[in-house]
């Protein structure tokens, strides 16, 4: 059994490489890391334990169908952390139907369904976050998805720090295509908007001031369309 919080869409995907495409988001619960910006807590925290509920692959990929109309499309597996969850049989009964699966985590476990993956978005956490990244845990992820899975790097931007962080990330693993997007600093209510944008603009001029040139600087297009809402 695969632990859910929530199965929505079509949606727009709005963050890295897949930004703008229509998916289906499955969005697993439970998470080893606890961000201090997380704006998936629903996903994370286990006071929301409750509304996590236990479903079997089938049905999970019932519900894709339904809620796509059995036109196959981008399903995207999100968190929470999803590769807590065991989701490799999803991933290959979900190909057999023609759907393709993009998954995104912070690179803190691997499985060796990774190579499944028609892409995999590792998004190590700045620190910001709170949180210290273990690249021998990351390598392990990279080494997973091996040269059959799309693998590319995303990471958020709130300071200074984080960028420099981005910076040796991008040294690390030049292989990889990088994405940068400024963080949301407020995820409850309303999302501030003319911060995010501030915030977009500085990442922009800093990466081009920068020579940076394999970078991509992206917005959060999600919260520009919908703000802070779930399962949107
Ligand atoms: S890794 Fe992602 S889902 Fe987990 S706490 Fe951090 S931001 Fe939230």
């Amino acid at each position: 059994m695969i632990r859910i919080s929530e199965i929505f869409g079509p949606t727009i995907q709005g963050e890295g490489a897949l930004i703008g495409q229509p998916t289906v988001f499955v969005r697993t619960g439970g998470c080893d890391y606890r961000c201090s910006w997380c704006d998936t807590l629903h996903a994370v925290d286990s006071e929301f334990r409750h509304e996590w509920k236990p479903m079997s692959t089938e049905d999970i990929l019932k519900e894709i169908e339904k809620l796509s109309s059995s036109k196959p499309l981008m399903v995207s597996l999100s968190g929470g952390n999803p590769a807590i969850q065991p989701l490799g049989d999803l991933i290959n009964l979900g190909h057999e139907k023609d759907y393709q699966f993009a998954l995104e985590t912070q690179g803190s476990i691997a499985k060796d369904w990774f190579t499944d993956l028609d892409i995999l978005t590792l998004s190590p956490k700045p620190p910001s976050s709170g949180h210290n990244t273990d690249w021998d845990a990351f390598d392990e992820c990279v080494k997973a998805a091996g040269p059959k899975t799309r693998t590319v790097m995303k990471i958020v931007i709130f300071d200074d720090a984080d960028y420099a962080y981005a910076q040796d990330a991008a040294k690390r693993y030049p292989d990889l295509p990088l994405y940068l997007q400024p963080g949301n600093h407020q995820v409850d209510g309303n999302p501030d908007m003319d911060g995010l944008n501030q915030r977009l603009l500085w990442l922009a001029e800093r990466v081009t001031n920068d020579n940076w040139h394999t970078a991509h600087v992206l917005p959060q297009l999600h919260v520009m369309l919908w703000g802070n809402q779930k399962g949107v």
